[in-house]
């Protein structure tokens, strides 16, 4: 072998050697990074299922969260409509009972204006039942001296009565009608001297004219005795004037009636004498034809409440 064959030779060997040194180099090379891939792959598979298993776990929870919560809320809605019927049903009674005291209220308010309402203003008087002597009007007031006749004397009435008598006299006077109280409230006592007087001109004839049932109701207050001009201030003539015809077509509108009226069962005619027992009865009387002493007293108490209205 020439020195030439040799080198050649060994180039090649060592050539071959240090490829297949490279080769080997290479592929441990590739192991490694496998290795390493396979690593983290792993590694991502366990992270990929411990999270899946974490969201898992989590899902479960919020539903769970979400069904409870679910049933809380049915629970309240439950609870709410059950409040609100119920409150219906508070309110409903409330309400009735409300209506209730309403209603116990006006019966009161009826009963305390009936309480203070004075039960004699639409008494009937006869010769058997009088107003009691004592018996004094609530409250009196003078009437102005242009509506009485004498104006020297002070003629009391009843003060509720005042402005229906006023506005009646008033309305007369647009009709060229003067009426003129010549006798209103009279106490007792006055009554008593009067009629003792009536018995030393007339004697025991007093009676028939002067008194018994008229006097109570010139006793309450609210009675007057009417005149007007041309007769002298006497009541006598006052049945045949413009005044009484006036008087028989409007006074009811004014709460006032003729109490004893011609040919009434009960006392002599008096067309002088009127008596206030409020425009609801009045005209109620007016309407049926009736007079005050006719009717029932009970059917006449129910008009007491409102006597002044
Ligand atoms: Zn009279």
């Amino acid at each position: 072998m020439n020195a030439h064959y040799i080198i050649v030779t060994l180039l090649f060997i060592l050539g071959a050697g240090s490829a297949s040194g490279v080769w080997w180099w290479q592929e441990k090379e590739k192991d490694a990074l496998r290795t390493t891939y396979e690593h983290r792959i792993e590694t991502l598979n366990e992270t990929t299922a411990s999270t899946t298993l974490a969201l898992t776990t989590e899902k479960e929870i919020l539903s769970k969260k979400v069904a409870t919560l679910s049933e809380t809320i049915f629970e309240l809605t439950g609870d709410r409509d059950g409040l609100q019927d119920s409150l219906e049903k508070e309110q409903e009674k409330v309400g009735a009972i409300e209506k209730q005291v309403g209603k116990a209220l006006k019966t009161v308010g009826v009963l305390d204006k009936l309480s203070k309402t004075d039960e004699e203003l639409l008494q009937k008087y006869s010769k058997v039942y009088f107003l009691n002597e004592h018996y004094i009007p609530s409250k009196l007031s003078s009437i102005q001296k242009a509506y009485v006749y004498d104006e020297s004397r002070d003629h009391k009435l009843h003060s509720q009565v005042m402005p229906f008598f006023e506005d009646m006299v008033e309305d007369a006077l647009k009709s060229d009608v003067k009426l003129y109280a010549s006798s209103a409230y009279r106490s007792f006592d006055e009554q008593a001297s009067l009629k003792s007087a009536y018995a030393v001109t007339y004697g025991s004839g007093a009676n028939t004219f002067s008194a018994d049932q008229g006097y109570s109701e010139h006793q309450l207050g609210t009675t007057i005795d009417f005149v007007t001009t041309g007769i002298q201030g006497n009541i006598d003539g006052f049945e045949n004037t413009p005044a009484f015809t006036w008087m028989v077509e409007n006074a009811h509108k004014y709460g006032f009636v003729m109490s004893y009226p011609k040919g009434n069962a009960y006392y002599v005619y008096e067309p002088w004498h009127w008596r206030f027992v409020g425009e609801d009865l009045a005209r109620e009387l007016k309407k049926d034809g009736v007079y005050f002493y006719d009717l029932d007293q009970r059917e006449i108490n129910e008009y007491l409440i409102s006597i002044f209205d």
